[in-house]
């Protein structure tokens, strides 16, 4: 169920009518720098990396989304995330849940864990896990929730527990939910995090990243990465970004309403092994589910019975979804994780998670709900 003030929220996040014209779209302001009248005098913007009009309305849009004090705008979610990273120092160490995003294990294996950051996976799910990760150089506690591809979902408040404890910092990467549906700052997140490329851009045609902090101090030093380090997007991904938000909550309503469509229609087909959806009651963290989120999103997975040769071909007989990696967008997307996104995992730890060659992941577009389910029924017959 979406919140109703979230309509009229998402139309009006961070636009107001620009000075000069009164132009109700804030205008694509295409500059690298701007003239000043004297050294170091100016409008208050000197360098487009530094600032730029209208990634200042999008990074308030951004901040309004998650109703906290400030935005911040990346060239893509693996952008923001690095810039996230970069607040831990050498030997700091970072609890994170085992089957996040695939990039998102490739940059802290491959690229952070070099510079001496000791990331721990482990399933959030299991406290006792969690428990064992813990020391005193727990700065960040990293959770993705529902995760991906299996759609597990993670306790954030529990998980804000322990970080606190530590004196460190819960990041959330909100991406899954969108902002629409699940308010992790609220559930005591310090940091919430979003691949805009996915359900706050939702037209496959833009890659984005957002970080939203509350506290000063916090956005100051993640404003300073932003700055330092340059993964900013330029005026036209902010501007279609601005674009994509006002129409957030209504596709979430429709992404939603399909995918809960879909995931019933595959749990009672005969060909059909096991569906993971949070909003089934059959889900193991149904309750959970029902607790931290207002909604369920447009995610299902599911595992087809058979051999891989009849996943091969559903996927040739499976019409209106489109085999392609992403999700979020408008229109309905097939995945299979074990050789398209999750590629990148280790073998062994897929194995562990349950990512297998008959995994497949929907990205539930908005179509009609009775087409979606009408294409998956053929192709399973
Ligand atoms: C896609 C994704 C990312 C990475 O974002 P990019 O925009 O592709 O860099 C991070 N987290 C999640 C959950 C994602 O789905």
């Amino acid at each position: 169920m979406i919140d109703s003030g979230d309509y009229t929220k998402v139309v009006h996040a961070g636009v107001k009518p620009e000075e000069m014209t009164g132009a109700i779209m804030t205008p694509i302001f295409q500059t690298s720098t701007y003239v000043q009248t004297a050294p170091n005098e100016h409008k208050g913007w000197d360098y487009s990396r530094a600032g730029n009009p209208t990634r200042d309305a999008l990074e308030e849009a951004f901040a309004a989304l998650e109703d906290v004090n400030y935005g911040l705008a990346f060239a893509s979610g693996l952008a923001a995330e690095q810039a996230v990273i970069q607040l831990l120092d050498s030997g700091d160490e970072v609890i994170v849940c085992d089957d996040v995003y695939g990039g998102t294990g490739r940059l802290f294996r491959q690229l952070f864990a070099k510079y001496g950051i000791v990331f721990k996976f482990v399933d959030m799910t299991n406290y006792g896990q969690v428990e064992a990760a813990l020391s005193d150089k727990t700065k960040m506690i990293w959770v993705e929730t529902p995760t991906n591809p299996l759609l597990k979902v993670i306790d954030i408040q529990k998980m804000s527990q322990y970080a606190k404890d530590k004196k460190a910092l819960l990041v959330v990467d909100n991406t899954f939910s969108s902002p629409i549906f699940q308010s992790p700052h609220k559930l005591g997140a310090d940091i919430v995090l979003h691949s805009t490329t996915k359900y706050i851009g939702g037209h496959s045609d833009i890659i984005g990243g957002a970080v939203m902090v509350s506290d000063e101090h916090l956005y100051e030093k993640i404003k300073f990465v932003q700055f330092a380090a340059g993964a900013t997007p330029g005026p036209i991904e902010s501007f279609l970004l601005l674009r994509s938000i006002k129409t957030l909550a209504v596709r979430m309503a429709k992404h939603e309403e399909n995918a809960l469509q879909v995931a019933s229609f595959l749990e009672a087909h005969p060909k059909v092994d096991s569906v993971f959806y949070p909003g089934l009651e059959s889900h193991p963290q149904y309750d959970l589910a029902k607790s931290q989120m207002s909604g369920f999103s447009g995610m299902v997975s599911f595992n087809l019975k058979g051999d891989y040769t009849d996943v091969l071909n559903f996927l040739d007989k499976l019409t209106i979804f489109e085999l392609a990696e992403s999700l979020g967008g408008v229109e309905s997307l097939v995945n299979h994780p074990e050789k398209m996104t999750h590629a990148s995992v280790p073998e062994a730890l897929r194995q562990e998670l349950g990512i297998g060659p008959n995994l497949l992941r929907l990205s539930i577009g908005i179509e009609d709900g009775n087409d979606l389910v009408e294409a998956l029924g053929k192709a399973l017959d």
